[in-house]
């Protein structure tokens, strides 16, 4: 039995990020870029106004003899539409923000630095002496065409897709999502739309897990439920020589029926079968056809803990991603963890902060079956190995699960 950090540790190293491709700009969020983004403009691409007001030259703004300087209107540039007329000495032109500046002109004055200036009026009167360049925004202040924007590997935010599109990037450079497929087993395991009969439970597992999947940056694809024969896993298993990643749930235990592990054997290779964690000690790891295969245990707060630990990284690995880990923080368990486990016991809690530190509450029974301990969970309360209880009231570590990834170096 390995420990998690091992477990990890030897997963991560047989993954590696996915070829690049290129995706429309609006698909690209969360997404990691491929290569160096640089810019083929100037951005601005032209010198414009920063205002609504007046396009001037900045030396007709002076006062004389003590009145304000009267200009005359030749004209109106709205945001999008250039004029060929020039401003010169003595003469003004409306102007919008986001328009072109008119060539002659050297500066902007607000409208509210500005009178006599209504509808129709020929004439303005400049209230106060503006500088060479007032607001203007040159072209290329803000990005100088060649110029490095994003580099490879950054994670598209929202701000970067702003970024992209100024670019011109309707298409971008990314890491593919990878192609997840999810298989259930069991006999037991019916569909969600079907009548419970006698024996037989709902297939919570693969739903669960294709979401946690679009979650993780994934692309699931639920293969359905194999029976709990040589043959049905066989050949559930062969459609899913596909994808980048098989995920099982169930059949990786020590019962008569759990085969998951025979069939990893047979048709490639079983690296591990087992982590000293509670829930999910059985999680078989290896690769078929040179796929990674993932086998998660059966009961469903197994399926969604080790998910969390493991699935999740793979998927931001293959997705070229370098934060891979949920963090860890120090909370005051409030209600404490009484059970005593020899392994690693990751309890589900909900943390909120009290102005001065963090604070968990577990969520109640904490049995591998018991799915509501999943509801209203934001947290995993780490107890350490070797059966040591929690008192209430006394800190420990736990891992944020509606945090960011951050990187691990251990
Ligand atoms: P196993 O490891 O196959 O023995 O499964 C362990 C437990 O998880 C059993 O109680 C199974 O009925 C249950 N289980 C297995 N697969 C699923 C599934 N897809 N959805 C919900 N529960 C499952
Ligand atoms: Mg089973």
């Amino acid at each position: 039995m390995i420990s998690v950090e091992e477990a990890l540790a030897r997963i991560l190293a047989q993954i590696t990020p996915l070829a690049p491709t290129h995706v429309p700009l609006s698909e690209s969020f969360g997404l990691v870029l491929a290569e160096d983004i640089f810019s083929g403009d100037d951005i601005p691409p032209f010198a414009n106004s920063a205002m609504d007001g007046f396009a001037l030259r900045s030396q007709d703004s002076q006062a004389q003899d003590g009145k304000p300087a009267r200009l005359r209107i030749i004209g109106s540039i709205p945001a999008g539409y250039v004029v060929e007329r020039a401003i010169e000495p003595g003469t003004a032109m409306r102007i919008m923000t986001g328009a072109p500046v008119p060539a002659g002109a050297d500066a902007v004055i607000q409208v509210e630095l500005t009178q006599g200036a209504e509808a129709n009026s020929e004439w303005v009167e400049v209230l106060e002496k503006v500088a060479p360049g007032n607001n203007i925004r040159p072209a290329g202040e803000d990005i100088q065409r060649g110029q490095l924007v994003l580099a490879r590997g950054a994670e598209i935010n929202a701000w970067a897709i702003g970024l992209l599109a100024t670019l011109g990037y309707a298409q971008v450079p990314v890491i593919r999502r990878p192609r997840v497929a999810i298989l259930g087993t069991g006999d037991e395991v019916i569909d969600v739309g079907e009548v419970l009969q006698p024996g037989k439970i709902r297939n919570s597992n693969s739903y669960l897990i294709e979401a946690a999947t679009r979650q993780a940056g994934g692309e699931p694809h639920r293969l359905g439920v194999a029976r709990d024969t040589v043959e049905s896993l066989r050949e559930n298993f062969a459609t899913a020589l596909s994808h980048d990643l098989l995920i099982t749930s169930g059949g990786v235990s020590v019962g008569d029926f759990d085969l998951v592990k025979d069939i990893m054997r047979e048709q490639g290779q079983v690296d591990f079968w087992r982590i000293n964690m509670r829930p999910g000690k059985p999680v078989a790891f290896g690769q078929i056809g040179g796929v990674p295969l993932l086998g998660l245990p059966g009961n469903p707060v197994s399926t969604a803990v080790t998910f969390q630990l493991f699935a999740g990284p793979i998927i931001r690995k293959m997705l070229g991603h370098t934060r891979l880990v949920k963090p860890q923080v120090e909370v005051i368990v409030e209600d404490g963890v009484q059970e005593q486990v020899m392994r690693r016991h990751y309890v589900r809690a909900h943390v909120t902060w009290n102005g001065s530190a963090f604070v968990a509450r577990t969520t109640g029974s904490q049995g591998s079956h018991i799915m509501t301990s999943l509801l209203n969970a934001n947290a995993f309360v780490i107890v350490p190995e070797g059966g040591v209880k929690i008192h209430p009231g006394e800190r420990a570590n736990a891992m944020m699960l509606d945090w960011p990834e951050v990187e691990v170096n251990i």
